[in-house]
């Protein structure tokens, strides 16, 4: 695994309050992550900073194998670069069916060179597919998008990203607002997609992120407070202190 995003010394004020404070933050390609940390402690902002929503008052923001800075880059040339975000709520085009909004998404390359392998291997059936299977939603396909139930439009919505081929995937509270049964199918697609991306999930759900079994990062006051396993943050006093309250 190498590494595919490296932050260092980061930093944001809001007039005059340090919203992100001296963080350092690394993940490799492919790996799993998943960030919590109580209301305020920066999650957005982080999110923000790599797809270049927010600019950071100082620090380094190192994406690739060419150490490309992020910084000075607009959010779609970095949407373009390879990072995908997922927002909490879905966005995916409800007067359309399941089908076509694959097909949108594959018509719409992240840069010129998918679109000379999408000439030869064109935005077709096989293609509409996989992704479809890969996110659970085969026997959907002729639906509407609109029709679909809360957890199907956010798998939607992951396979559109996923027709990207992302290198960096941010997903934000995916298990919010789902019944039990659709968590898990969740946390399936996620595992699965971070066998190739780079996946970072922020998420309030515990339960939701001991099932991704992965390395977690605890934000707190815009740093880092602690990073491992999830039994190794949840045992830290500073990460007890901070979600009990003071
Ligand atoms: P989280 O997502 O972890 O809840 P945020 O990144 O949304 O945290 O916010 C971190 C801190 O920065 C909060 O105290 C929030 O009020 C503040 N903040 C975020 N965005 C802005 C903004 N645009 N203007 C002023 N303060 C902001």
């Amino acid at each position: 695994m190498s590494t595919l995003l490296e932050m260092s010394g980061v930093s944001v004020s809001f007039d005059g309050f340090k919203a992100i404070n001296n963080l350092s933050f690394q993940i490799g390609e492919p790996e799993m992550r998943a960030i919590i940390g109580p209301n305020g402690a920066g999650k957005t902002t982080f999110m923000d900073i790599i797809t270049g929503k927010t600019r950071p008052d100082e620090g380094r923001v190192i994406f690739g194998e060419k150490s490309m800075s992020l910084l000075g880059m607009s959010e779609s040339q970095i949407a373009r670069a390879g990072v995908g975000r997922k927002f909490q709520k879905p966005t995916v085009f409800e007067a359309q069916t399941v089908r076509e909004n694959f097909a949108l998404a594959l018509k719409n390359p992240r840069s010129p060179f998918d679109v000379l392998l999408h000439r030869k291997t064109p935005a077709g059936a096989d293609r509409i597919e996989a992704l479809a299977e890969q996110v659970g939603l085969s026997d959907q396909l002729p639906r509407m998008a609109g029709e679909l139930s809360h957890g199907q439009k956010q798998w939607l919505e992951i396979g559109m990203l996923l027709a990207q081929d992302p290198r960096l995937l941010l997903v934000d509270e995916p298990a919010a607002g789902m019944t039990p049964a659709e968590r898990e199918k969740t946390t399936d697609i996620l595992v699965a997609a971070a066998q190739k991306h780079a996946v970072v999930v922020v998420e309030h759900d515990m339960e939701f992120v001991r099932r991704l079994n992965c390395k977690v990062t605890v934000l707190n006051e815009g740093s880092v407070l602690a990073e491992g396993s999830l039994d190794h943050v949840t045992n830290n006093p500073d990460v007890i202190d901070v979600y009990l309250g003071r």
